[in-house]
């Protein structure tokens, strides 16, 4: 079974995902907790930026 040993050998490995995970909540960014204080700060600050940006 050569030919198994050459599939295993050079199997393919899926580069690991780089997922950036918040060092506040331990979740995905992308996926805050409700109650994360980076995520409220992010909110926060989106809200200030749309406020005050109407050129
Ligand atoms: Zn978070």
């Amino acid at each position: 079974m050569s030919f198994l040993k050459k599939l295993l050998g050079r199997a393919p490995v899926d580069p690991p995902i780089r997922v950036r995970v918040c060092i506040e909540c331990g979740m995905p960014v992308e996926k805050h907790a409700a109650w994360c204080a980076i995520f409220r700060t992010q909110q926060e600050m989106d809200q200030k930026r749309n406020a005050s940006g109407s050129s």
